[in-house]
């Protein structure tokens, strides 16, 4: 994203100050990544061995509640910890094998000419936007009206738009029915659309917790859908010996990266010292990378409805805002939910270069219950994106 984000800011100042053509180079792009993950797993395990702490590689597996068993060996634990994350969903139609998952489109050498994406979900458009500014043709295929179901739908829609004027053609309420091989390419078959011929198909359809095979029945672990049941403590509501955290368990945080590490605080903290901390979700904020991009934190309006608040929402579009003009970022858009009786933010949703920053100041707005009339004399430095804060409120 790092590089899609330089050629695209580049491209959009040529001819307003920048000359010159940029462009993405794939293989060298990859080479760049590859140095931010390739020792990570080693340099870990050297660290957790340094402080003590066994490893075993394999697929665990519960042999009983208190047991479960890995490369061959057994383990009994006074308490197990069930960590597993999420896995791309299986998807029912013919041709699903022919998918490749998030983790193999990260690891392409070469980009492929064509691209189809299966979902219009927070994955499909962060790949679909990269490929696109590194030269790819690509197509979305989404089962629904709005892309990006978990963020507020109207700005949604707008980075919908918007991707189109970039070429990216998002097909929604396009069901996939079949993907097809012919040769060295697919046909993509989806509901009340033409079929689409592409080289690559990738699977950005949904995410599920990897259980399949942890035989969580010998455990007494229950599970839903969502993940493994578990209480306030993320302690396993059928097996108290068994705690969960991270994409693989139950709870009212999203699939990220920091919720999963709060979790995992929580659960520690709980098995050194029994069950005393809950996990506290205010002020989780969530980006989707795209370019520009589009985040979220707090309530959205049926959320809030739900609730019971009594709110207003603030709302405006800021393409022409000094902040998005002097990059040319076209598709700025911001709604604000707020209580005014509580002085209260409940919500915010931005669409815009600096989102993926200023989504921050209003997780802490919310977690800290900072009352929304204070936040609008906060002299922020100007012109940065938080300068429009004030404007938001
Ligand atoms: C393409 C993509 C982009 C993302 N981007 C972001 C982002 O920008 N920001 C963000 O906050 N989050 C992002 N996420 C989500 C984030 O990666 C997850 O929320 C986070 O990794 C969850 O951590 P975890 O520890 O629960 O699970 P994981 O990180 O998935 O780790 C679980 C591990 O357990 C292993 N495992 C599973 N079953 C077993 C078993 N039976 N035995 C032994 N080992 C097992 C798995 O192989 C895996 O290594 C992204 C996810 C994807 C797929």
């Amino acid at each position: 994203v790092g590089g899609a984000e330089t050629v695209d800011r580049a491209r959009r100042m040529k001819g307003h100050g920048v000359a010159g053509n940029t462009r993405l180079d794939w293989a060298d792009l990859m080479a760049f990544k590859r140095t931010f993950v390739e020792d990570v797993p080693e340099q870990r395990e050297r660290a957790l061995q340094q402080k003590g702490i066994a490893t075993w590689h394999g697929r665990a597996r519960f042999v009983s509640e208190d047991t479960i068993e890995v490369a061959g060996e057994h383990l009994r634990g006074k308490n197990i910890l069930i960590a597993a994350g999420a896995v791309p969903a299986p998807l029912p139609f013919e041709g699903a094998e022919h998918l490749i998952s998030s983790t193999e489109f990260l690891e392409l050498n070469s980009l492929p000419y064509r691209i189809g994406f299966v979902g219009g979900g927070l994955i499909s458009l962060e790949f679909a936007h990269v490929a696109a500014r590194a030269g790819a043709t690509v197509t979305v295929f989404h089962r629904r009206r709005h892309i990006l179901p978990a963020f507020d739908p109207a700005l949604a829609d707008r980075l919908a738009d918007h991707s189109r004027e970039l070429g990216i053609d998002i097909r929604t309420e396009a069901d996939v029915s079949r993907v097809e091989r012919r040769g060295s390419h697919y046909i993509v078959h989806a509901a009340g659309a033409e079929p689409v011929i592409v080289d690559l198909v990738v699977h950005g359809a949904g995410r599920v917790p990897d259980v399949a095979d942890l035989d969580l029945a010998s455990g007494g672990v229950e599970a839903s859908r969502s993940g493994i049941t578990v209480n306030e403590f993320l302690q396993s509501t059928t097996n108290p010996r068994v705690y969960a955290a991270g994409d693989v368990a139950s709870t009212a945080g999203p699939p990220l990266t920091p919720v999963a590490a709060m979790e995992s605080n929580v659960v520690a903290s709980n098995l050194l010292k029994g069950n005393h901390r809950t996990a506290d979700y205010r002020g989780t904020a969530s980006v989707v990378f795209t370019l520009p991009p589009l985040a979220r934190v707090g309530l959205d309006e049926r959320e809030a409805r739900e609730a019971g608040h009594t709110f207003e929402v603030v709302e405006h579009d800021m393409s022409g805002w000094y902040v998005h003009r002097r990059t040319r970022d076209e598709a700025a858009a911001f709604r604000v939910l707020i209580d005014r009786q509580a002085d209260r933010v409940l919500g915010a949703h931005l669409l815009g270069e600096g989102s993926d920053e200023l989504i921050n100041l209003f997780a802490m707005a919310i977690r800290f219950e900072l009352p929304a009339s204070e936040l609008r004399h906060v002299p922020f430095a100007y012109p940065t994106h938080a300068s429009n804060l004030p404007y938001m409120l």
